[in-house]
């Protein structure tokens, strides 16, 4: 294990390990199997590449992400370890040379996707190798339930059948039980040791909004928030997702596009600037981010809502990987709910299916009208218990107001009930508002008793009392009508009066000047902000010539910690978390004299 300290302080220039680290690298430096489950950013990759350096042999790494395994080689031959990787995006000769290298055993990582690994040449060239362990990434790939299943993964048991002394380290950041127990069998782990860690990530502000003029909302998120930072937002449709990135642009933001339907050229570029320079701004449909390692994404904005706290999880666990502060920031309304409830009962999918997708939408339409702290639902929703309310998220700093909608909850269900649940949500209110219209007229819907009954709420807020009785299960979408909306049983005790219900109260519109709650307190005082600008931009510069994205070169915690400390000899530079020996020696002089020019300023 000392071996183990010093490469963690001289090749990474870190202190100490963090949660579980330092237990999985003694089991698996002591030849014993190991099944990680951490959180995205939790450190997953220390836990096999220490490992691999400690044993004898070089360590395989298997990964289904072959878009990060340049990333990956590039940041770890900058901590001056020896690592390569094989994939299908390479040159033949580039690939014999590897098998060279490896074979020379000049290799302690070898980057290698499942389906490469597993052919017979190469478990030959294997057989012919000393292996320090085979560490199994993104193990989840080998679940059917999961959401990213790969068939060869499900091969990968062969590793342990043909080379059984071999350790091997499985790791995920997906929680549930069902698929842990897949991995488990699949891949024959059942005598490994099993580190789970809690799947909190406290550096995320969560915050849920309701939609009111989302271009403006999502603007002064930014502004107030995160002008400067690198994020993500997510919108559904590519139309909308062209339409937000002018409209940022347009507002002084280098904002991209990211969707299927743009060429790939164009959008390979985009993702490329994304990663390799500061402070951009992507706007994607769902199709981006998976394999997007980006330590420093300061937030990741919904503009729609997710089909389920599972993608709502993954999306927003974007954010923040390098452990800074950083939010996860949304804006849903009503069209988002019909719309998935419509898509999903329109979908051919089995029942069985169509059930699953169905609660998995009522839990995230949960969360949003949550009144409570939100990481605690979060985190239960993944059978994990949070004793206190945490403090940072938009309910535990703003506490929501609520109000008895009890009785006009039962005229809104009345509406629909009294018109045959055949109609929508606009022809309701225009009904409980008692507008006069040709369809109400020619249906004699102006005879009934809840005509014009709902004057004491406005268009807007009968509208949003609608979308929350939709989302707390009391409505349902019909999605074969036009959106004509059906009574659940729920409704029953509600309209007997023997149950009452409280709302969420309309928010007012967040004034400008709000100082309570900035995500990015990271920042620094005037003075170091400009010296962290300046080392950021050196860091560029120095990325740039390398052609690498500038967080392989040092991360902004690293940054942000030389601002504040100005070391100004390499003893000092060396003990910045982040700085090791290696960095140390390329970069040490060049950020030191930075800092010098600084301070005598
Ligand atoms: P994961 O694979 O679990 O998403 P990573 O392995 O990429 O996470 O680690 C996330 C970040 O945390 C990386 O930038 C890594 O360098 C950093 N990190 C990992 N372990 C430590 C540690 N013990 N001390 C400081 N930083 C760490
Ligand atoms: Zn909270």
């Amino acid at each position: 294990m000392q071996r183990a300290r010093d490469i963690l302080q001289k090749a990474f220039g870190y202190d100490s390990f963090r949660l579980n680290q330092a237990n999985i690298i003694e089991t698996v430096i002591q030849g014993g199997d190991a099944l990680v489950l951490m959180p995205t950013g939790g450190g997953k990759s220390l836990c096999y590449q220490i490992p691999a350096m400690v044993r004898d042999g070089t360590g395989i790494v298997v990964s289904p992400l072959i878009a990060l395994m340049q990333d990956q080689v590039d940041a770890l031959q900058q901590l001056g370890i020896r690592a390569a990787f094989l994939n299908s995006t390479q040159h033949y000769q580039a690939q014999i040379r590897i098998a060279d290298e490896l074979k020379a055993g000049e290799l302690d990582l070898l980057y290698i996707a499942p389906e490469r690994l597993l052919s017979e040449q190469m478990l030959d060239l294997l057989g012919q190798i000393r292996l320090a362990l085979f560490a199994i990434d993104e193990a989840h790939c080998v679940s059917q339930w999961g959401h990213d299943f790969r068939r060869e993964y499900q091969q990968l048991s062969q590793l342990h059948e043909r080379f059984p002394k071999v350790p091997r380290i499985a790791m995920t950041a997906t929680a549930d039980q069902r698929t842990r127990e897949e991995i488990i069998d699949q891949l024959g782990l059942h005598d490994a040791a099993t580190y789970i860690n809690s799947f909190d990530r406290p550096n995320i502000r969560y915050t849920i909004n309701e939609q009111a003029n989302e271009r403006e909302q999502l603007l002064r998120f930014i502004q107030l928030e995160h002008a400067g930072d690198a994020g993500i937002v997510y919108c559904l449709s590519r139309r909308k997702v062209e339409d937000i990135a002018s409209w940022l642009c347009a507002k002084g933001y280098v904002a991209l596009p990211y969707h299927a339907g743009l060429p790939d050229e164009y959008r390979q570029q985009n993702q490329q600037r994304f990663l390799h320079e500061d402070g951009i701004i992507i706007v994607a449909t769902i199709a981006f981010g998976m394999g997007i390692d980006k330590p420093d994404v300061r937030f990741v904005a919904h503009l729609n809502l997710p089909k389920s706290i599972e993608a709502y999880y993954q999306e927003t666990g974007r954010a923040g990987r390098d452990g800074q502060l950083a939010s996860a920031w949304m804006s849903y309304g009503l069209q988002d709910v019909i719309k998935l409830r419509q898509m999903m009962q329109e979908s051919d999918a089995d029942e069985q299916y169509k059930r699953v997708s169905h609660y998995k939408l009522e839990s995230m339409l949960g969360l949003c009208e949550l009144t409570n702290c939100r990481r605690q639902a979060l985190l239960e929703y993944f059978g994990e218990k949070l004793p206190e309310s945490c403090g940072n998220c938009d309910n535990c700093l703003n506490p929501p107001q609520t109000w008895d909608a009890s009785e006009a909850a039962q005229k809104a269900i009345s509406a629909a009930y009294r018109t045959n649940q055949l109609f929508g949500v606009n022809y309701l209110t225009d009904v409980l508002l008692g507008r006069e219209n040709a369809r109400i007229r020619q249906n004699g819907h102006y005879r009934l008793r809840v005509y014009g009954a709902g004057s004491e709420l406005s268009h807007v807020e009968w509208r949003r009392l609608y979308r929350q009785l939709i989302a707390l299960g009391y409505l349902n979408v019909d999605a074969t009508g036009h959106g004509s909306l059906k009574l659940t049983e729920k409704c029953r005790p509600l309209l007997r009066g023997e149950a009452t219900l409280a709302l969420r109260k309309m928010e007012r519109p967040v004034k400008v000047t709000r100082t309570k709650g900035r995500t990015t307190d990271n920042r620094l005082p005037a003075h170091d902000q400009k010296l962290f600008d300046a080392l950021r931009a050196l860091r560029l510069e120095l990325a740039n010539k390398q052609g690498v994205p500038p967080y392989i070169i040092f991360h902004d915690s690293t940054l942000i910690e030389m601002a504040g400390k100005r070391p100004t000899s390499l003893n000092a530079m060396n003990h910045i978390s982040g700085v090791g020996e290696s960095k140390l020696k390329h970069y040490g002089r060049a950020f030191m004299s930075l800092i010098e020019q600084h301070s005598f300023k």
